[in-house]
């Protein structure tokens, strides 16, 4: 086991820099339990892509579970739920496992806008990709093991723990270290990209519900200047092939795009998936960036806010009207769509859901400046701000977000009684 001395370093977009001053990389979960069981605090650290404080632990000590044994197994009616599972070590990176399942003739139902961010760390924060009827990563999450604060080893299924497994899954850290994660997976299908450039502003909100459903995912990405909006529609193939993008050629009457496109403008192509309508792996299609590159635009801030679904449009035209505050501080901006779940404190929690994302300009005291307005502006539509991205709300107006919010506040003080989990950053955004 490593210990990192003194400087843990920063999150992925530089955007923090650890306060923990020990970094801790057990090699075998024997050595996690002894490590937690002593420790009177400690937090995990996933691939640091969230860009706060949360996974922080000021003075602290963090772990990761990237170096416990990785195996994958898969189980073809995992955890009788009737379905494959797949089990994987929880500091896997969802681009270093989507090859394997592959190999195996199986697929995760979704990814996230790149595949270099780990399991566990995606999953506690609700992360999702885009789709009308697909659920944010955390949807695909069977069963979890996990070291809990008295260093014993938990394993949780929706059928062992049916009143609390909803609790359990976006927990931000906060129950314990998650160990193993196990998967729902599904037969291996290809998919198709295409992009359509400069579809105006107006008609992708006048038309909001056929150009999200034009696609198995889409995304919408415009930087709130000018009136073009970039539309790329992720089709599962051969199911739909031949007319695959007619929906939107109807609707739009624009013709893709004459090249790669990379979301923001100016910026070269090569780390994008392949587009132009080439069917490839779901793993090499979902997500917007290669495994082999470091993607999107380098430094940057990102902030999320998620709204219902019945109420995007609205809520479009309230980020809108803040267009030029905004516009100068943005790199680009992503909405993206997610079916409901029942996980307490998904951001999809109970409602079909819009993300409505912003990737900022490394200007933190810029976009510390904007966030209020913004925040006041999507007020009105029950806005949840994404856990792993900057928001400034404190836990008085997000809590409030999630109904079951007060269930997972008393499921976490039950599992974790002497707060062994926690750090300043949940006091402030969720526990109060
Ligand atoms: C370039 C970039 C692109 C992104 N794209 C998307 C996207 O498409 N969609 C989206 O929704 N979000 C996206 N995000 C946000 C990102 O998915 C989340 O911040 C996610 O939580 C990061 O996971 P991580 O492994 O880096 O976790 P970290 O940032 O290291 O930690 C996040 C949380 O997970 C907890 N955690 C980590 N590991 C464990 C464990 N083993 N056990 C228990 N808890 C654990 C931590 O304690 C912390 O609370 C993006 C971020 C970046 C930097």
């Amino acid at each position: 086991m490593t210990d990192q001395g003194t400087d843990v370093g920063t999150t992925w977009g530089g955007t923090h820099r650890f306060e923990a001053t020990r970094l801790h990389r057990p090699t075998s979960v024997d050595q996690l339990r002894e490590l937690v069981a002593g420790l009177p605090a400690v937090r995990a650290l996933g691939s640091r892509h969230s860009f706060t404080a949360l996974a922080d632990l000021p003075g602290g000590d963090l772990v990761s579970v990237a170096d416990l044994p990785a195996e994958v197994t898969v189980d073809a009616d995992g955890a009788g739920i009737g379905a494959a599972t797949v089990t994987v070590g929880a500091g896997t990176r969802y681009g270093d496992l989507a090859p394997q399942l592959l190999e195996r003739g199986l697929a995760l139902a979704n990814l996230a806008s790149l595949p270099h961010i780990s399991i566990a760390g995606a999953v506690a924060t609700g992360t999702h990709g885009s789709g009308d009827r697909v659920g944010s990563l955390a949807t695909a999450v069977a069963g979890l093991e996990l070291v809990t604060a008295d260093g014993e080893l938990l394993t949780v299924s929706r059928s062992s723990h049916p009143d609390d497994f909803d609790g359990m899954v976006v927990a931000l850290g906060a129950l314990g270290v998650v160990t193993r994660v196990t998967l729902t997976v599904e037969p291996a299908f290809e998919v198709a990209q295409t992009v359509f450039d400069d579809v105006p502003l107006d008609a992708v909100l006048a038309h909001y519900d056929e150009v999200t459903s034009a696609g198995y995912s889409v995304s919408c990405f415009l930087p709130w200047a000018g009136d073009g909006v970039q539309v790329w529609v992720k089709q599962r193939v051969p199911k739909h092939s031949a007319d695959a993008f007619e929906p939107m050629r109807e609707l739009l009457g624009l013709p893709p795009a004459d090249g790669p496109r990379h979301p923001v403008p100016g910026v070269a192509t090569e780390a994008t998936t392949e587009q132009r309508g080439v069917p490839g792996p779901w793993f090499e299609r979902l997500p917007h960036f290669r495994l082999a590159f470091e993607p999107s635009a380098g430094d940057e801030i990102q902030s999320e806010y998620l709204v219902p679904r019945d109420r995007a449009v609205e809520a479009l035209e309230a980020v809108r009207a803040l267009g030029p505050m905004i516009a100068p501080l943005l790199f680009i901006s992503e909405i993206r769509t997610m079916d409901a779940d029942t996980l307490w404190l998904s951001p999809a929690s109970g409602r079909a859901t819009v993300g409505i994302h912003f990737t900022w300009h490394p200007d933190p005291a810029g976009v510390l400046a904007v966030l209020p307005h913004l925040e006041a502006a999507l007020a009105p539509f029950d806005a949840r701000p994404h856990w792993g991205k900057l928001f400034v709300a404190g836990a008085d107006a997000v809590a409030p977000l999630y109904p079951r919010a007060t269930d997972f506040v008393a499921l976490a003080e039950q599992m974790d009684p002497t707060a062994k989990f926690r750090n300043p950053f949940l006091a402030e955004h969720l526990f109060g």
